[in-house]
């Protein structure tokens, strides 16, 4: 069994080789005793000690006498511990003790080379580089240089030290701490808004403040076809300008991402952004209805408070009607990640205006429907031709919860359709030659093209195998 005595013989063995500072030499046993610090450890195992030796140097043997005080002398000077030197001065009054080390010879930690005692000002600078930011917690990191690292762990197996946390975590917990007080904000470990990193060596200190990105969801709505979703680089130039491109860089003159982010961006004060939508929509096709859920991520973002109404109508307003935001709100990653991978389980319904083969009456279109109804719930689409080139030819199954049709003339017709996210809708009603089946086309027995689409709406949460309904008077 482990005694008292344990203790204080590690102690002394660990100074008489090593000066340490009282935060390292508590640090080596940070899991025995709570409600405490290390630095309160190791100065208490020094003072616990001190007092023993104190003890002992007023035994009358004199060969215990000796070694106590010499043991004293190890905890004055490799451990820097006032009592003990105190203790000394009184039992030697004779000692040369009052004497100021020369310079060169000051105590220096082996472990940290006295890092721990200028926590304060580590973080004051840390405290320059963080005050500009705006953020409601934030994380310390610490990358350390392996001169650091690797006397911590050549100590610990010399002297068979296992109650020991790492020096990161100390360095980190005891600047945080004093900037958790500066800036009047929690750490937090998970998802911080920003983040301290210190680049630590014995004569290296690097510190950096990187702000994480922040979140904003929102839904928007696309009036004008001929906008893709997002920015969308020129093929031919990748992005320099060329003639195809008219020097603009890109496919399109804009894009919904381009419409509603740098608003954001400026608001916030970050440098880029990035956007993330439930699913996308054809370039030909509008969006409206509620809109479509979407999360803009702005990189390094200064402000993460500011008034998002007063942005939405500025996006509004220079948007020009080509497409419009509504709901924003402050959001987070998990809901952006939520939002992508849920895309596909979420229905849309979409409003599609056809052109058929003439020769369809309004009475054997009301027949053609109700056998699509009947036949239409689950089907197989493989990858339309349309855009096989750039994406993986596979075969996958949709479910279609809802078809209604409107008869125009001979020649034209309105489909509403609801179905699982990623549904081909234009080749649900074409048949793609065959690739997606069964198709509206073939029960009609007549070729039906899409020549406008809308998607009029996107359902937020709910999915497919359990579509919620939301009664027509509960609908905002
Ligand atoms: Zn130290
Ligand atoms: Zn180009």
């Amino acid at each position: 069994m482990k005694t008292m005595a344990f203790l204080a013989d590690k102690v002394t063995e660990i100074l008489r080789a090593y000066p340490i500072c009282d935060s390292c030499l508590g640090r080596q046993f940070s899991l025995l005793g709570t409600q405490t610090t290390n630095a309160q450890r190791g100065y208490s195992l020094k003072l616990y000690l001190t007092m023993q030796m104190h003890l002992e140097a007023q035994d009358l043997d004199e060969s215990k006498k000796t070694q106590a005080i010499e043991t004293l002398k190890v905890i004055s000077e490799k451990g820097n511990h006032l009592p003990a030197m105190e203790v000394l001065r009184k039992i030697l009054p004779d000692a040369k003790l009052h004497e100021e080390p020369a310079e060169g010879q000051k105590f220096k930690c082996y472990l940290c080379d006295n890092i721990f005692s200028q926590v304060r000002e580590i973080a004051e600078i840390a405290y320059e580089k963080g005050k500009d930011f705006e953020f409601d917690n934030f994380l310390v990191g610490t990358a350390l240089l392996p001169e650091i690292s690797d006397r911590e762990d050549e100590l610990r197996a010399k002297f068979q030290l296992t109650q020991g946390e790492a020096f990161k975590s100390h360095i980190n917990r005891e600047v945080g701490k004093i900037l958790q007080k500066q800036f009047n904000v929690p750490v937090e470990f998970k998802e911080p808004q920003l983040l301290f990193r210190f680049d630590l060596g014995f004569s290296k200190l690097e510190i950096s403040a990187q702000a994480n990105p922040l979140f904003i969801a929102g839904k928007y709505k696309k009036f004008e076809r001929g906008i893709p979703q997002t920015h969308w680089p020129c093929t031919q130039c990748g992005g320099k300008g060329c003639p195809r491109c008219n020097n603009l860089g890109k496919m399109y003159p804009t894009s919904v991402e381009e419409l509603v982010s740098s608003e954001i961006r400026d608001a916030a004060q970050g440098t880029e952004t990035k956007f993330h939508g439930a699913g996308r929509e054809d370039i030909d096709a509008r969006c409206l209805g509620n809109g479509r859920p979407y999360v803009l991520e702005v990189k390094n973002p200064r402000r993460r408070h500011f008034d998002l109404r007063a942005v939405e109508d500025l996006i509004n307003k220079n948007a020009g009607g080509k497409v419009s935001v509504s709901e924003l709100q402050f959001s987070t990653k998990e809901y952006m990640q939520e939002l992508k991978t849920g895309a596909e389980y979420r229905s849309k319904k979409y409003f599609a205006l056809c052109q058929m083969e003439p020769g369809i009456s309004k009475v054997t279109f009301e027949q053609k429907l109700k056998e699509v109804r009947e036949k239409i719930t689950i089907i197989v689409q493989r990858t339309p031709m349309r855009v096989v080139h750039r994406r993986a030819d596979l075969s996958r199954e949709k479910r279609v919860l809802k078809i209604t049709g409107e008869w125009r003339d001979d020649q034209t017709a309105a489909f509403t359709i609801e179905a699982q996210g990623g549904t081909y809708i234009k080749e649900l009603i074409s048949g793609d030659g065959g690739r997606t089946r069964p198709n509206i086309s073939e029960i009609f027995g007549v070729q039906i093209t899409c020549t406008e689409l809308d998607i009029i709406n996107v359902d937020e949460i709910s999915s497919c195998g359990k579509v919620r309904e939301v009664p027509e008077n509960q609908k905002k």
